[in-house]
């Protein structure tokens, strides 16, 4: 486990996808700390004074690679005090502060076995970051990523789909969205919200493959519950709850 760094960074850019979800990439002012894929952060927009304790903050996933980390990237959908203070105050050169590395939900297991990626919304995040990693990697294995959004505007990775497609002889993907009218999309895509049953049917000619879930914990609950029930072992779940 790599140790754990506090280390300040400047927001360099926020890219807004709609009134609620932003990228926020940050530029750390040292390069001294290392993470893996599909791990989060703490973010802190108060000043970190080592004399003191750390100050408020929320965890973010690291939407980018460790093999990528010039720049910190994080999805932030706005939610309550602290996203909405992020949403309001924050601007590109102000100052952050952030702890990590963080969490169990990582890709070791996949360097070598077939996985199936499943993500609704900016639960994306983690995927963004083992993505990456893979294409980076050359990684061989099976990566299924089946993604749903409410509409074409929210695809955040449109160009990392289309980078994964051309670089990764094992890519696939299913794109669902729920309104395919409201915008735009040169991807090919289901019309509706994910299909656990049809990711499932898709997945049986998978050698043991891992499944992993990332988005809000409702998804989370009801979709472990049916992999389960269609003989996916346990062992073979892996998630990330975002509460
Ligand atoms: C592993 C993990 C990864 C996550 N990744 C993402 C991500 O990539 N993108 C994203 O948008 N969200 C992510 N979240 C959710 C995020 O951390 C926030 O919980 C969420 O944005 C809630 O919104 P808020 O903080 O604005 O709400 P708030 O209303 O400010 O607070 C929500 C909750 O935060 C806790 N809280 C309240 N005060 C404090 C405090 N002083 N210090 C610490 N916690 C406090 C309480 O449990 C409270 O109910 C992740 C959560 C987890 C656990």
């Amino acid at each position: 486990m790599a140790a754990i760094r506090k280390i300040q960074a400047r927001v360099k850019e926020i890219i807004s996808y709609s009134d609620t979800v932003r990228k926020y990439i940050l530029q750390p002012a040292k390069r001294s700390f290392d993470f893996k894929a599909g791990q989060f952060l703490h973010l802190a927009m108060d000043a970190y004074d080592p004399s003191f304790n750390w100050p408020e903050s929320r965890v973010f996933s690291i939407a980018n690679s460790p093999t990528r980390k010039d720049f910190i990237e994080v999805l932030v959908s706005r939610k309550g005090k602290f996203t909405g203070q992020m949403f309001e105050q924050l601007k590109a050169g102000d100052e952050v502060w952030l702890k990590l590395p963080y969490g169990i939900f990582n890709f070791d297991e996949s360097l070598e076995k077939d996985s199936v990626l499943i993500a609704g919304g900016t639960g994306i995040s983690p995927f963004m970051s083992f993505l990456q990693f893979a294409i980076d990697k050359k990684l061989n294995p099976v990566i299924s990523l089946n993604y749903g959004v409410n509409n074409p505007d929210l695809i955040i990775i449109e160009d990392l789909i289309k980078e994964a497609e051309q670089k990764l002889e094992n890519f696939k993907y299913n794109l669902y969205i729920e309104k395919p009218e409201n915008g735009n999309t040169k991807l090919k895509f289901n019309k509706g919200i994910l299909d656990i049953h049809q990711i499932i049917r898709q997945s049986r000619e998978l050698n043991d493959a891992v499944f992993y879930l990332s988005g809000p914990p409702a998804m989370i609950e009801n979709f472990e519950q049916t992999l389960k029930n269609s003989g996916i072992k346990q062992q073979n779940i892996k998630y990330d709850i975002w509460e």
